[in-house]
Order: C-alpha cells, then structure tokens, then sequence
C-alpha cells in the first residue's frame, strides 16, 4: 500500500507492545544519534545476541510521525534479502516511541574513516571496495523502486572497523516508492548530499541517490566535502552550479579512474547521471577484474604525467596509496 507521495505504510512485521526491556538489556553506550532518534546497544535476554536499538520518537515538532516510521519499517522490510542493507529483528511500540530492534552494525559510521589522519583514513583499495558494496545494495533498492534519498557518510555503516569490515546501509527514514504514477517532489535531506533536483523542487527519482553516491565517493577519497560551503545558502549555490574542485591538489595519489568515476555522477541533469548498473560497470571498480592493481595504473597515470610534464613534482611515495 502506498500513498501519493510515495510512503509505504503497510507492514508485516507484527508490532510488540510488551516492554522492550523485558526482553533486552541496554549495554554500553549510545551507537549515535540523529535528529529524531537514539540507537543504543542491546543484548537480547534469551539469545544473549548484541542488537542496536533505534528509538523513534512518535511526536515531533507537534506532529504525529507514526506513519514516516511505519514507511522505514516498510522499506527495511522489503530489502530484507538484501546484504548490504541492515537487518531488522523486532519492533516495539509504547505510548511515545517506536523501537526498531536492527542487526548491530559495531564498526561504526564510514563518517569517522573518511575524516580520519591519513594512517587511519581509507585507501583507494578500501574505497573501491566499499563503494562496490554501496552500490550493490543500492542497485537491489532501485531494483525494487525505493530510493534511499539520506545517502551519506553517517548513514553508511561498518560491521566492523578495523579489520575494514562489509558496509551496511541504515536509515530509511526519507526513503520512498518511485515509480510512473507517483512524483516525489517534497523531502529535503542533508545540504551537502542534496541533489539538484531536489534544491529546484523537481521530481526525485532514483538519479537523486546517485548524485549522493558520487558526493560520497568524493569524501571517501579526500576527506573533504565537494559542496559544503561557509553557510547553508553558500552550499546550495556550489550544488546548483555544479562547482566542483577536481584538481590535483586535492586529488593527489587518487586514479585518474576514481575522478572520472565521480564526475560521471556529479552532473546537473538527472538523466545524464550514470545509473547504478553503468556505475558497477564503470573501469575503476573494475580494476580487480581485470588482474590491475590501482598501484600499477596510478604507477602508469604518473610515468605518463610526469612525460607531458617533466617539471611537475611527483609525489612521494608515502603519498600514495
Ligand atoms: P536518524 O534517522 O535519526 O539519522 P539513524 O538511523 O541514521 O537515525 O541512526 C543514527 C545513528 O545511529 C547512525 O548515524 C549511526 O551512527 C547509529 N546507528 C544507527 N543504526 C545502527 C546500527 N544498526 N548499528 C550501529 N549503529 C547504528
Ligand atoms: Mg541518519
């Protein structure tokens, strides 16, 4: 079932009202947090399995939410057979909140990599692996006509840090049905992840999540956000223009595959954006396929640079990946 703007409201998990915590112990401390929600760690009392409990609150900003809730539980449900998305285990209902019993994804938000000093922050390697991941389950999600539409560092998950585990998709909170009939135009998610389309009140479709995917991949690889400008309106402006630094200063040691990987994603029209399935395709994450290493085509990118260019500094070798 689902309504005009694109929501699924029909669920199959069946809905417990008895305590949580009858059944589980709160362990630790708080996994993170988000503008409605509180997930913490659990421990299941009869299985004794560690659980992330996600505790949505019913009422905000005065509005009953009951429904957006319902839509995640919906969509979490419906990529169940997907394994780069979060499993959901249980849900529970009090008089203000829904819980959400999730599979625990304990290496933590992709975020902390992609900010960290250079020893702990991923590598190429690292990144074409996991952006292989994120694609492959978001290729089941646009298979079935969901778009995530909250792509970004802090919703893509580790199952474990270090060693660098598999990717987990969560939080599905803006995630809707597309399909022929229904135009999403509403829904705004985080500035700097925002697609075009949405700034311009034009309809979303699963294009929106790969403008996303390319932003995410830009942070992976440098540490730094493509469009995040001084202040909000300043971030809108770059988005809009499409004002993007590829240049090598922050570029540096990165194939030149991955960038134009990146930039076959950062492009105005949703339409001219590569789909899912032209992304999986795409050279750069082929590199493995075809017995290359990205050392040896880096190697090759910088004998062939440093030909045209014989003045150009070549970077360290620590420098690179
Ligand atoms: P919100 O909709 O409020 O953004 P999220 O679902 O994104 O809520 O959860 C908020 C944060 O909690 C995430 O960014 C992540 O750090 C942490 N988190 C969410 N789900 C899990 C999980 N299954 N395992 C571990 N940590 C989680
Ligand atoms: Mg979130």
């Amino acid at each position: 079932m689902m309504n005009r703007n694109g929501m699924v409201t029909k669920i199959r998990t069946r809905i417990r009202t008895d305590p949580f915590k009858n059944n589980y112990d709160l362990v630790g401390r708080e996994l993170g947090r988000g503008k409605f929600a509180v997930v913490k760690k659990c421990v299941e009392k009869t299985t004794g399995k560690e659980h992330a409990a996600k505790f949505l609150r019913k009422r905000r900003k005065g509005q009953d939410c009951r429904g957006d809730i319902l839509n995640e539980i919906a969509v979490l449900e419906s990529a169940e057979a997907n394994p780069y998305v979060v499993g959901l285990h249980e849900v529970y209902e009090t008089t203000s909140e829904i819980i959400l019993v999730l599979e625990c994804a304990a290496g933590g938000e992709i975020f902390n990599q992609c900010v960290a000093d250079n020893d702990e922050a991923f590598t190429e390697k690292d990144v074409i692996r996991l952006a292989r991941q994120i694609l492959m389950g978001v290729s089941c999600l646009h298979q079935n006509n969901i778009v995530h539409l909250d792509l970004k560092p802090q919703n893509i998950l580790l199952t474990s840090a270090q060693p660098l585990g598999d990717i987990r998709i969560v939080d599905f909170g803006l995630s809707r049905r597309v399909d022929s009939v229904s135009e999403v135009r509403e829904i705004l998610g985080t500035p700097e992840y925002v697609a075009p389309e949405i700034l311009d009140y034009e309809p979303i479709s699963t294009a929106t999540d790969m403008w996303s995917i390319g932003v995410l991949t830009y942070v992976m690889l440098t540490g730094e956000s493509p469009f995040l400008g001084e202040e909000k309106q300043e971030t809108f402006l770059n988005i809009s223009q499409v004002n993007v630094d590829y240049s090598q200063d922050v570029f540096q040691g990165i194939s030149d595959l991955a960038v134009n990987f990146i930039q076959s994603l950062l492009i105005k029209n949703p339409r001219k954006r590569s789909t899912v399935e032209q992304c999986l395709n795409h050279s750069w994450l082929r590199l493995d396929s075809l017995h290359q290493t990205v050392d040896t085509c880096l190697e090759e990118q910088e004998a062939s640079q440093s030909e045209s260019e014989p003045e150009s500094p070549v970077p360290s070798p620590e420098l690179l990946i």
